[in-house]
């Protein structure tokens, strides 16, 4: 009885070893700081449930595929963006950009960054409004689907970065600080082909206090 048992127990250790190294997941799905519905009516939950639980589901699920036995199987996801190239980075650079995209919203988002970021966006734009109008621009301007950064060099200097397809600032050796997201996927079933006013509509649920943060 006592050997039956113990090989029971080796059987189930040796299914549960075996399972957890076919399914080496690395990276997992980040989990959104509020509910699907909390962004309405700037982002609609049928935008949010699509956008992070089949588009970012999908690059989580392509980025730990591909890493898998290459020199990135065991490397953080900075790493990735910063060494690869072609499918691995494409979606490591949309696994970093979601991340920190759905991260910076809040149902009470909206107003003004202050301090030492509120600062440096004066310094470097003359003004709050100036310089939403130039983000606006940015993104607006941006041809095919990508990314509207603001980012910082590592003298704390701001700039607007434009990136296309999954890039990330961090490519360039800056700090990404606020990311919009420009794909259609982020708008089209709330404001079709208005991307403008998608952008707009986005300062409302920005946490500045968490961009503010990252800065
Ligand atoms: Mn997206």
């Amino acid at each position: 009885m006592l050997t039956l048992i113990f090989s029971f127990v080796l059987l189930i250790t040796n299914t549960d070893s075996a399972l957890n190294n076919n399914n080496n997941m690395k990276f997992e799905l980040i989990k959104l700081p509020y509910a699907a519905d909390a962004l309405e009516p700037v982002i609609s939950k049928q935008t949010i449930e699509l956008h992070h639980g089949k588009h970012l589901q999908g690059y989580v699920n392509n980025l730990n595929n591909l890493i898998q036995e290459t020199e990135f199987e065991n490397a953080d996801l900075e790493t990735i963006v910063k060494k690869s190239n072609g499918t691995i980075f494409n979606n490591a650079g949309q696994v970093l950009n979601h991340n920190l995209y759905f991260t910076q919203f809040s149902p009470n988002g909206g107003g003004q960054p202050s301090g030492k970021l509120a600062a440096a966006i004066d310094a470097e734009w003359g003004s709050f409004e100036n310089f939403k109008k130039e983000f606006e621009n940015a993104g607006t301007g941006l041809f095919g689907a990508g990314w509207v950064w603001l980012a910082e060099d590592e003298n704390g200097k701001l700039s607007i970065v434009k990136e296309a397809n999954g890039g990330n600032p961090l490519t360039k050796g800056l700090k990404p600080v606020l990311g919009f997201d420009v794909w259609e996927h982020a708008y089209y079933l709330d404001y079709q082909n208005r991307r403008a006013d998608h952008l707009k509509e986005l300062w409302k649920i920005i946490d500045w206090e968490i961009v503010g943060n990252r800065y």
